[in-house]
């Protein structure tokens, strides 16, 4: 060996334990459909009893926010497409009726029936 090697902790080159380790997940997916607000502890929780897993708040109210701005952007759309079709229909049973008027004038001036769908 040369002194210019320098030797890692853990002597013999191999690597130390790592210090740090994650805690195994529960199987499968929660989207925290239900959440359990601790007020002693100040803490979120998922209520799902499969899950429990503990929820970052700041996280939670943004996801929270995020929703209701888009339920409300849809409320607004929804609302504005639901005015424009009953403005249409509107105006199409106008139109209905005054069609339907001109038809009873026709059948009046002829003195018989006129023919409104076309057929023979
Ligand atoms: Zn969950």
């Amino acid at each position: 060996m040369t002194d210019n090697v320098i030797t890692l902790p853990g002597g013999n080159g191999e690597l130390p334990d790592n210090p740090l380790r994650l805690a195994a997940r529960p199987a499968g997916f929660c989207q925290h459909d239900q959440v359990m607000v601790d007020e002693h502890e100040r803490t979120l929780y998922c209520a799902n009893p499969k899950c429990g897993a503990a929820l970052d708040p700041f996280n939670f109210i943004r996801g929270q926010a995020k929703t209701l701005a888009m339920a409300w952007e849809r409320y607004r759309f929804v609302t504005a497409e639901a005015r424009d079709v009953a403005e249409r229909v509107s105006v199409l049973k106008k139109e209905e009726a005054r069609l339907r008027a001109q038809v009873k004038r026709l059948q009046e001036k002829s003195g018989g029936l006129v023919n409104t769908r076309g057929q023979v």
